[in-house]
């Protein structure tokens, strides 16, 4: 009874919230991004220094998961970490970038479980992943009147790439005056607390990792296009058993051969099958481990285990991402030992099976080892495979979902959300708006006949400490995939 009255609250919460904000101004999407990459490559990309160093250390070769961390996140030219890689400029464009409407949902997402936790006068909201901030701005922009929350809000936003905290900074309207008297890092900003909306908004802070995040609060996470970031492993079931799928620099091990996954392992390998055939040299290429590796023993027989039968009697490729795994587990703790929700939006895969590692430059798929550092690395999220790390946490932790992001957004009110936008919109607004909300919801990518569209790519899944009420959007839609 009382988890009905809460629900019934938080849906009303949400309703007035989502009125209220209607009274809003229309924002003007994003600038477009600059220039994806301004720096000289070089044939062997910004990271690949980094890469055959540490390549040179494990006898010649990297497992896919350490090429991608590096390529990635590696101080010394990963993707991420020396300018903003987002928008039309850019090389890839995400829901809160298509359009404020998605933030702001998201926002009032949070508020309706801030609600339905009865209000606390304190609760931390932590972002994973939060590129340039837009999401958090449209969060805290959509939920400014509802009363009491931004003065409940402790907002910790987990990012990796300084040249990113510095773009969140100033789309949170925290004051630059606030770094010059804290940041270690010229211009970084840092653990140490701004507050966000020139000063007079909730504080804000920054870390790299989930592990610096203090507990202790009532806590709501959200991760968008987060968990796909994150490195995979990649095995190929051979003759021997299962083998690991290596980046090899140069060949200098002798410890792998050219892998039959580079060899047309599907079409789900993005543009990385030429890269045996194609290189030579020191250029890395893709082989296959001799027998199983250390990763393949730990991962393969887990990842296994979360299949059904048929499927685990088929199974030739596997892609698994230890990484994810921890970041859920993690959070799951957290919500075992405080009160709180998780939001994960992202693309998924139904089950573990296939290769789905892709690279992203200028908007195109790319072979995923022509010059790391200089493009996006993807790999789909194996929600499958995540709920059972939410089994392993031991906590007392309710999963919802994955439902579609069609079904999430619509349920939060984005039609309602489109048509109050857009009353008071110029012709110019209006359409800038249907654009982003066709994007967002849309079941086939537009001028793609087949390829799915963003509302049913990506999905939403929520996490809740035990006891509370099912969260908006996933209320009736328990059975969705
Ligand atoms: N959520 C944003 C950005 C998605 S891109 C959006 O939807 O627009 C992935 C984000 O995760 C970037 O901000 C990137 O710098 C960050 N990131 C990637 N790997 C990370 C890691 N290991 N630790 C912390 N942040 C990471």
């Amino acid at each position: 009874m009382a988890a009905a009255a809460a629900m019934a609250a938080a849906a009303r919460a949400a309703r007035a919230a989502l009125r209220e904000t209607a009274r809003r101004a229309w924002v003007a999407p994003p600038a477009a991004g600059r220039r994806a990459f301004a720096g000289a490559a070089g044939s062997a990309g910004p990271a690949g220094a980094a890469l055959a160093a540490a390549a040179s250390l494990r006898g010649g070769s990297l497992s896919v998961a350490d090429f991608m961390r590096l390529a990635l996140t590696s101080p010394e030219g990963g993707y991420y970490m020396g300018r903003d890689v987002f928008g039309r400029g850019g090389d890839f464009t995400t829901s809160p970038e298509i359009s404020q409407m998605f933030g702001e949902l998201v926002g009032i997402w949070h508020a309706a479980q801030w609600l339905a936790m009865g209000a606390p006068p304190c609760v931390r909201v932590v972002e994973l992943g939060p590129g340039r901030g837009t999401l958090m701005a449209d969060f805290l922009r959509g939920t400014s009147h509802i009363p009491g929350f931004h003065s409940a809000l402790d907002i910790h936003l987990v990012e990796v790439s300084p040249a990113l905290r510095r773009l969140q900074f100033s789309a949170l309207g925290c004051r630059p005056d606030a770094l010059e008297k804290g940041s270690a890092e010229a211009g970084v900003p840092d653990g140490r607390e701004c507050a966000a909306l020139g000063g007079a908004g909730p504080p804000v802070r920054w870390h790299t990792e989930l592990d610096d995040v203090p507990e202790g609060l009532p806590v709501m996470f959200v991760m968008h296009e987060f968990l796909d970031a994150l490195p995979v492993h990649q095995f190929q079931r051979t003759e021997e058993g299962w083998c690991e799928v290596l980046v090899d620099f140069g060949g200098k091990s002798g410890d792998g051969a050219p892998g039959p996954a580079a060899e047309g392992g599907g079409g789900e390998n993005g543009g990385r099958d030429g890269a045996a055939a194609t290189s030579g040299g020191d250029a890395p290429r893709m082989v296959l481990s001799r027998g199983g590796t250390p990763a393949a023993r730990a991962l393969v027989p887990t990842r296994l285990a979360c299949m059904p039968h048929g499927a685990r009697q088929s199974a030739r490729l596997l892609e698994v991402s230890p990484a994810a795994f921890g970041v859920v587990k993690d959070v799951c703790g957290r919500l075992g030992r405080s009160p709180g929700t998780a939001l994960i939006i992202d693309y998924g895969k139904a089950g573990g099976m296939g290769h789905s590692l892709r690279a992203i430059r200028g908007h195109r798929f790319v072979d995923v080892l022509d010059r790391p550092g200089s493009a996006d690395l993807t790999a789909h999220v194996d929600f499958e495979f995540l709920e059972r790390a939410v089994g392993q946490s031991g906590a007392s932790v309710r999963s919802w979902g994955p439902v579609t992001q069609r079904h999430f957004l619509k349920s939060l009110g984005i039609d309602a959300r489109l048509e109050q936008l857009s009353r008071g919109s110029s012709d110019t607004q209006r359409q800038a708006l249907e654009e982003g909300y066709v994007r967002l919801v849309s079941e086939e990518a537009s001028g793609v006949p087949g390829v799915p569209g963003m509302g049913i790519a990506y999905k939403a899944w929520a996490l809740t400490s035990d006891g509370l009420a099912a969260p908006p959007a996933f209320v009736e839609a328990e059975d969705e995939a």
